[in-house]
């Protein structure tokens, strides 16, 4: 699906993820015109004074097409280094390093100020604290109107095979339909503004094939390690179940907008939050 961290029990599993992602583009299933699509759907334009988090930003995927598209000034946050200085790098590379300042932090604790932001990006990340969790978590830090814009896996259809839903749900238990993720937005304080399901090439060509590419020099490093041997084994599999079930499952990209709390017209300096 994407750096699949909840895996990895230990540091020496960490260090052997690390080492076959983070000389990849992106590390989850995502597509440029796709981010530049949610961009679009969430009514952003080019505008320097954008402030925007990038959450679980890997090695750039995203946060480099929001500087480009946007200008915004970017805070990019992952808790890998890794990846971080590889975003870095990139950055350099396309002259937009003045907008893009990286932070290695947890997405659990994030050092973000309240009611900061214009948008909140999490492209294949959020699963990583629970897609209801995140949103709930996150909100605080958006401004009034502010945007979420988080892709999720996704169930396409009612009904799938077996074999489908055990990986997955065994892999994210809060697996589930576009219909249910968007309730959970509705009911933590979103009005949703967009959906759209990531086409293939999104996992194929632009995640699964260049993570196959990497493999053989991957296990040539390291393929005397029973856990790299493990790590190639599972992202094998699950290629092999996304191939044959690609009809059942992708990942949805969300794009939703934080509802402001109306204002009470009887006491017009007091505000009734809507929420609890
Ligand atoms: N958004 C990027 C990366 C997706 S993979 C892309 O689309 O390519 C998920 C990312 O979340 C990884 O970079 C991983 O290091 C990061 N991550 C996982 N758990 C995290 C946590 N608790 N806090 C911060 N980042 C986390």
């Amino acid at each position: 699906m994407s750096v699949a961290l909840p895996g990895a029990k230990n540091l020496e599993d960490l260090s052997l993820l690390v080492s076959l992602h983070a000389g990849g583009d992106r590390q989850g299933p995502g597509g440029d015109a796709e981010t530049r699509r949610a961009i679009d759907l969430a009514g952003l334009n080019w505008d320097p004074a954008l402030k925007i988090a990038d959450i679980g930003c890997g090695t750039g995927a995203s946060a480099l097409v929001l500087a480009k598209v946007l200008g915004a000034q970017i805070t990019a946050i992952d808790f890998l280094p890794d990846f971080l200085a590889r975003l870095q790098e990139r950055a350099g590379v396309l002259g937009l390093s003045g907008l893009i300042e990286t932070h290695a932090q947890s997405m659990e604790s994030l050092c973000l100020t309240d009611a900061s932001l214009d948008a909140i990006w999490s492209e294949g990340a959020i699963y990583n604290i629970g897609f209801e969790r995140g949103v709930k978590e996150w909100r605080r830090f958006l401004k009034p109107g502010g945007i979420l814009a988080v892709s999720e896996l996704t169930w396409l259809t009612d009904a799938r095979p077996d074999e489908l839903e055990t990986h997955w749900v065994s892999q994210y238990p809060e697996v589930g339909k576009a219909s249910e993720k968007m309730a959970v937005l509705e009911k933590n304080g979103y009005t949703p503004l967009g959906y759209f399901v990531l086409p293939e090439q999104c996992w194929l060509d632009a995640y699964y094939r260049p993570l196959q590419q990497r493999f053989a020099s991957f296990l040539e490093t390291h393929g005397s390690s029973q856990v790299a041997r493990k790590i190639v084994a599972a992202e094998e599999h699950e290629i092999i179940l996304y191939e044959q079930y690609r009809t059942f499952v992708s990942y949805g990209f969300y794009i939703a907008k934080k509802l402001t709390p109306p204002r009470n017209r009887s006491t017009p300096s007091t505000e009734r939050p809507m929420l609890p």
